[in-house]
């Protein structure tokens, strides 16, 4: 029997209204056997929600540390390079991105989006439709790619949840209008249901 090691769980995912997902993630400076817990734990709670990335603040935690499994998408194509040479994205998969930094590298595009932190709603975001990803892996260990269609289109949105930032932040007014009461509602549900969490 190993008594270390914890089975990995499905965390609770944060909704739209909690404050920890306007936080800027602080830099992980350390791969602890607890961040490696947490990145695992991550994995399992995104393939639970069927998501296909899913960064810290959106299970309670302000760090500059995101997951990504793009494995299983059919419907829309991504590009990757790996030392300027064309790679696949399935075995590039799942990918861990700690501290990451990215570099736009052509004109922005738009595309539909959702987020597991704000269930049922979606829109089109514009965004760069190919970047360049500087970041330390699971290990620690410093990587760097190019990709482009829906893998920099999830990097990007990922990223922006690192630095506080929704995809719903980025929707033209007049899209952001028509799912405005949907945003109100979600934001006071979560509040009512930290409220009362409090209380206990
Ligand atoms: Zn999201």
């Amino acid at each position: 029997l190993n008594h270390s090691a914890s089975p990995d769980m499905i965390l609770e995912v944060t909704k739209y209204g909690n404050p920890v997902l306007r936080q800027k993630g602080t830099p992980v400076d350390k791969i602890t056997g607890e961040i490696k817990q947490l990145i695992a734990d991550m994995f399992e709670t995104m393939y639970a929600t069927k998501g296909i990335g899913l960064a810290a603040q959106q299970v309670g935690r302000a760090l500059q540390l995101t997951v990504l499994d793009l494995r299983g998408v059919t419907d829309r194509p991504s590009t990757l390079e790996l030392a300027g040479q064309p790679a696949d994205v399935e075995q590039f998969m799942p990918l861990v991105l700690i501290n990451p930094q990215l570099k736009p590298l052509n004109e922005p595009v738009a595309g539909p989006e959702g987020c597991l932190s704000l269930p049922e709603i979606y829109g089109d975001v514009v965004r760069p439709e190919s970047v360049e990803v500087k970041a330390l892996d699971a290990k620690g260990k410093p990587i760097e790619f190019r990709c482009g269609g829906l893998l920099a289109r999830a990097v990007q949105h990922e990223i922006d949840h690192l630095n506080g930032i929704l995809f719903i932040d980025r929707m033209d007014r007049k899209s952001k209008n028509e799912i405005r009461e949907e945003l109100d509602l979600l934001q006071a549900e979560t509040k009512a249901t930290l409220a009362s969490a409090a209380k206990k």
